[in-house]
């Protein structure tokens, strides 16, 4: 199955749904990062709302990292997406472990804890990107990305996330969806979308039943007269290459490098999205430090 993010609008036009189908991505990103079940979670609900988040950009070269800097044992998530939606992701603590919540479900919010920060970056190929951040309110991710976009850019907005782990620690179900009401919308249809929020079954189990994007988003805004106006692929995708890393060893200085040099004669740098490994000899290392000394 692929992943792949369908946009609606509906309400005469008054609200605009994303929703989102992850489970592969999620596991790929599981595999790479040989996450527990909890971190697989919290990390595949990171992945997912940013690349929803993502999806949103308008221009080709844009970007959007949304970063969770928690204040328990997961300490750091971070997600980058571009405008396609497609998103790398990197959780600091993979391996945490915590047992279920009182509500029977993994405990995403006590991992990442509810006094850390949401930090989002949007870089739109301006001099400076846009740096908005909130205060955690649950942890959950899907909370504190709503209270993000209410505190940070004044969007009144409902977002679900949800990833649900089989026996065997594989992703079983991924997804999310964002629900906004735009500029013009009526108290009415705003009380409709509350009720029609709360009576929405979860988004893991919607995925879980095989539902497909268009049946989920039929699904939780029944009452809404919704229609799909766009739909994308995406994936977990890293953008590291051969010269970026090359870049970045330059960027450390002649200093570092010549130490490098000198004590181990090579170098391996490994991507913190994707994990791959880039080797670097002598001779090779030399030819970026000659770089770096221009
Ligand atoms: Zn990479």
């Amino acid at each position: 199955m692929t992943n792949y993010i369908i946009r609606g609008l509906g309400g005469n036009k008054t609200i605009r749904i994303f929703v989102a189908i992850t489970t592969d991505m999620v596991e790929k990103a599981r595999k790479i990062h040989n996450t527990s079940p909890v971190a697989t979670a919290a990390l595949g609900r990171a992945i997912t709302g940013a690349s929803i988040m993502g999806s949103m950009l308008k221009g080709e070269k844009n970007k959007l990292t949304l970063q969770i800097k928690g204040s328990n044992e997961i300490k750091s998530i971070v997600a980058v997406s571009d405008h396609t939606g497609n998103t790398k992701g990197y959780i600091s603590h993979p391996n945490v472990e915590l047992s279920i919540n009182d509500k029977g479900k993994l405990d995403v919010g006590g991992a990442i804890g509810n006094k850390g920060k949401l930090i989002i970056i949007k870089d739109l190929g301006l001099k400076e990107p846009y740096i908005g951040q909130s205060n955690l309110i649950t942890g959950e991710v899907a909370e504190d990305i709503a209270a993000y976009y209410m505190y940070s850019e004044q969007q009144p907005s409902v977002v679900s996330l949800g990833v649900l782990i089989d026996v065997d620690g594989s992703v079983k179900a991924s997804g999310g969806f964002i629900i906004q009401p735009l500029p013009d919308v009526e108290e009415e249809t705003l009380v409709m979308l509350e009720e029609a929020v709360k009576n929405a079954p979860s988004i893991s189990s919607m995925v879980d039943s095989g539902m497909s994007g268009h049946e989920i988003m039929v699904e939780v805004l029944k009452n809404f007269d919704m229609e799909i106006i766009g739909k994308q692929e995406m994936d977990f995708k890293c953008d590291c290459d051969e010269e970026k890393i090359e870049k970045a060893l330059i960027s450390i200085g002649e200093e570092e490098l010549t130490t490098i040099i000198n004590e181990d004669e090579k170098a391996e740098i490994v991507c913190h999205f994707c994990k791959t490994k880039y080797n670097f000899n002598k001779k090779e290392l030399k030819k970026l430090l000659a770089e770096a000394k221009e």
